[in-house]
């Protein structure tokens, strides 16, 4: 007999719940590539607090779970950031269901996201996951999942290239 599974959504962190696009635009040249990326992630982590919320993809994730839709964030961010991220997404009225990251080791990063997404679709009949980068979009597709990727008209830094 079939497992029931429950209905979800994954939403991507930063650049999609979080908006990160004004930060990125300062740390951008003129064609769109990191002018520093050191100076970038600097920057990145001693604003985390105060990163602005992207109130547009937030009440989405409300009206999707208002649907009956589970919210999993699922973000590169490191675990060592777990309580920074829980009071963020406290100060915002994100409702969501899990929070998924990526674990402190080194060269973890690359391969976190793949691996929830083992687990979560074991559990969850994902109906859409929503990211910024194209990296993990195609992740997503390669499991069939329909994918909505966020574009600001921005790059993003780091893997996502
Ligand atoms: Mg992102």
């Amino acid at each position: 007999m079939a497992r029931f599974k429950t209905n979800a959504v994954i939403f991507d962190l930063d650049g999609v719940l979080c908006d990160n696009s004004q930060q990125l635009h300062d740390y951008m040249g003129d064609h769109g590539e990191p002018v520093d990326t050191n100076e970038y992630w600097a920057d990145w982590y001693a604003t985390l607090p105060t990163h602005p919320p992207a109130e547009e993809y937030i009440t989405l994730a409300q009206m999707l779970r208002d649907g009956d839709n589970e919210i999993l964030v699922v973000t590169g961010r490191r675990i060592h950031l777990k309580a920074i991220t829980d009071r963020w997404l406290l100060d915002w009225d994100v409702e969501y269901d899990k929070l998924y990251m990526a674990p402190d080791e080194d060269g973890s990063f690359h391969t976190s996201k793949e691996s929830h997404l083992r687990d979560i679709v074991q559990h969850y009949h994902v109906k859409l996951a929503i990211d910024d980068s194209h990296h993990w979009c195609d992740l997503y597709r390669r499991y069939d999942i329909p994918t909505l990727h966020v574009d600001r008209g921005l790059r993003t830094i780091g893997l996502m290239a």
